[in-house]
């Protein structure tokens, strides 16, 4: 921000008192927050023995702010906001990502005619980034790191730093002269590439976690890994404990699995990742060497059958080498233990009293990052403490359901205002891409230029997989245009989000989109705004009328999209799947085939699924949200806005999360004997 801003700018700032009061006012929040006695905060005060000590969280992606694109979708805001609550909470964790020098990508839909999705990739200038050098102590210059891929040149990786509040997250970047040039180029890109890419990518990950703590003199007492990517740190964990401490296999495996955590987040066979074996050996020779190729194979060995592919699978790995697993959801439990089932035997009959089921904690969403700035006064007005205490239910039942205290007006009110805001900004996007030439007159209305304010709007946003359905709301078109075009109490529907660049049925579910977006027949009520990101998630999430979610049901490991907008008064319409299975009470937003009724194949199941939701949108949805006086509230549908939030807010927090983390988990295996 500070590098965007002119000079003349910030010196007229600098002689504005009242400009410079709020700035002082900011400045000593954080530093109160962050100069709180450590003693204070939660994570010392429940856990005392245990202050001091380390826990490290790997990721491979990490959403934390816009300003630092690496993150692709639910993961990464995940891991985002785990380190936020951490920090909030004292948790002590030391996490370790990817500095990406083109992120993810830029979406760019093609033109309007051909509604095709492009990947624009820019290398980034990290002076832009709220990074910092981690720098070596003894030379004084940019910490590297150096990895080994069995040629006869290593890896070498830079090492940078961002301050979460408390927390550090440190991020490997391999794009330094000091590389050779093909080298250079192994971390420019969040999910791209091949396989083997992938494979080296998640070694420098592995490796390099477990090695720049070495070097840092940072001993962490457990490890908590996240997805497969991460896994690979077990096998440098063991080999550094059979170096150092002169154990055999078994011994470092059994010593270092006592001190690790593995949560999975997909329930999709194909969301893991698998190498050939033929790959696992070019790249573990030396370990080979030493502990024989079938002692490292049997460590990520697994078949998901039907033809998936038997392979060296990391999820394995990960849960091999781990002492506890989670899923992110009470059903993505179930579906995990059931498509690992063989795995989850051969560890039971392997540990026995040191086998720990699966369990799962439900995913949650950090709440200041979320909930828009209006409703955070408001609760402040209501309740000082309110932050301190969100996870508590009785903080929201006490007051928050006092209908004198916040009004149905107010709820009514400070939601339009977000609606609002959310249009306003849909237009400066038309005004500023139409101006520079970026975006010609259809591609403003496909981004939702002749959106009417006043009508009921449904957002649908979220990476394009094809398991989350995009197209499910087209299946029976006729009954669409009916609805959208009712004259008297229409529905309007806000698209946006990106496909993985190798999937081109998600860019077909674009494309498609797209086109109803600029089909007369539809009256110019379904918008596609291009390239979500997290600036574009919160606007909407915090001005629509409704969030919608429609996975193929098991799919969806948890979704928190739906959580962030419960938590801005705004209901859930989804399908029963991951968090919504647990979060939908009745009267806090709708399910979309709330009896799960199944059908044996996808195509019918489409079929049921649209039609509940056609079902429920038109009979249920549509008449109350439009019921109302002239210039009235819709009393019944502000009390569906009112105990959506109350129901979700304390329940799904990232505060929640990590307290569940920490008290079920990490509690657990601190305690456990080496
Ligand atoms: C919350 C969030 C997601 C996850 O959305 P789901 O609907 O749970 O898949 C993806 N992208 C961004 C930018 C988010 O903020």
């Amino acid at each position: 921000m500070l590098r965007n801003i002119t000079e003349e700018r910030l010196i007229k700032r600098a002689n504005n008192k009242s400009f410079l009061e709020r700035y002082q006012n900011v400045i000593n929040q954080f530093k109160r927050e962050m100069g709180e006695n450590p003693d204070h905060l939660w994570w010392n005060q429940t856990h005392p023995a245990h202050s001091g000590k380390l826990i490290a969280y790997l990721s491979m992606e990490y959403g934390i702010h816009a300003s630092l694109p690496i993150y692709s979708g639910g993961l990464g805001v995940l891991s985002g906001d785990h380190l936020k609550e951490s920090s909030d909470l004292g948790v002590p964790i030391v996490a370790v990502g990817f500095l990406y020098q083109e992120g993810y990508f830029t979406q760019k839909i093609s033109s309007a005619r051909n509604g095709w999705q492009e990947e624009i990739y820019r290398e980034y200038d990290f002076n832009d980034m709220p990074i910092e050098p981690v720098l070596d102590e003894e030379t004084g210059k940019h910490l590297i790191i150096k990895i080994n891929f069995k040629t006869e040149i290593d890896v070498l990786v830079a090492v940078w730093q961002v301050k979460v509040g408390r927390i550090t997250l440190f991020l490997l970047d391999s794009n330094i002269e000091e590389n050779v040039p093909w080298y250079r180029d192994l971390t420019d890109r969040l999910y791209g590439g091949n396989t083997e890419l992938r494979l080296q990518q998640e070694l420098i990950l592995g490796f390099g976690a477990v090695r720049l703590f070495e070097k840092l003199g940072i001993k962490p007492s457990i490890y908590h890994l996240n997805e497969g990517h991460c896994s690979f740190s077990s096998i440098e964990r063991i080999r550094q404990c059979m170096k150092k401490e002169s154990l055999d296999f078994d011994q470092a495996l059994h010593k270092i699995r006592n001190k690790t955590l593995f949560t999975t987040h997909t329930p999709v066979p194909a969301g893991h990742d698998v190498f050939p074996f033929w790959m696992i050996e070019l790249y573990f020779k030396d370990i080979i060497e030493e502990i024989g190729s079938d002692v490292l194979f049997a460590l990520g060995s697994y078949d998901f059958g039907q033809g998936a592919g038997h392979g060296f699978n990391m999820t394995c790995l990960g849960m091999r080498t781990s002492l506890m697993y989670n899923g992110v959801s009470q059903l993505h439990k179930t579906v995990t233990e059931k498509m690992f089932f063989p795995l989850f035997n051969e560890l039971k009959k392997k540990y026995k009293e040191n086998f720990y089921q699966l369990t799962h904690i439900t995913n949650g969403t950090h709440v200041s990052s979320f909930v828009s700035g209006i409703i955070q006064e408001l609760f402040q007005l209501v309740n000082e403490d309110w932050l301190k205490t969100h996870d508590d239910p009785l903080t929201w039942q006490n007051q928050m359901l006092d209908r004198y205290v916040i009004t149905d007006y107010h709820i009514w009110e400070y939601h339009l205002r977000a609606k609002e805001r959310m249009f306003n900004r849909l237009r400066e996007r038309s005004r500023e891409n139409l101006r520079q030439g970026s975006w010609d007159t259809t591609m403003i209305i496909v981004n939702g230029a002749l959106l009417d304010p006043d009508v009921l709007t449904i957002g649908f946003a979220r990476r394009f997989a094809t398991y989350k359905r995009a197209n499910l709301i087209f299946s029976d078109i006729q009954r669409l245009k009916r609805i959208v075009n009712d004259p008297y109490r229409p529905v309007q529907f806000i698209f946006s989000g990106k496909a993985h660049p190798a999937d081109d049925s998600g860019k077909l579910l674009i494309q498609q989109i797209v086109n109803y977006a600029k089909n007369p027949e539809l009256g110019y009520r379904i918008a596609f705004l291009e390239n979500y990101d997290l600036v574009l998630a919160k606007m909407l999430l915090q001005g629509c009328d409704i969030w919608l979610n429609n996975p193929l049901r098991l799919n969806e490991a948890s979704g928190t999209s739906g959580i962030k907008a419960s938590m801005n008064f705004i209901p859930n319409f989804s399908i029963l799947d991951g968090w919504w299975a647990e979060g939908f009470t009745g009267t806090n937003g709708w399910a979309i085939n709330p009896e799960n009724k199944q059908e044996p194949n996808r195509e019918a199941q489409d079929w049921l699924d649209a039609k509940s939701f056609y079902d429920i949108l038109e009979n249920e949805i549509v008449p109350m949200y439009y019921d109302r006086e002239p210039g009235a509230i819709p009393f019944k549908w502000v009390n569906v806005m009112r105990q959506a939030l109350l129901t979700t807010l304390p329940k799904f927090s990232a505060r929640r999360m990590v307290k569940d983390y920490a008290n079920q988990l990490y509690v657990n295996l601190l305690e456990k004997e080496n």
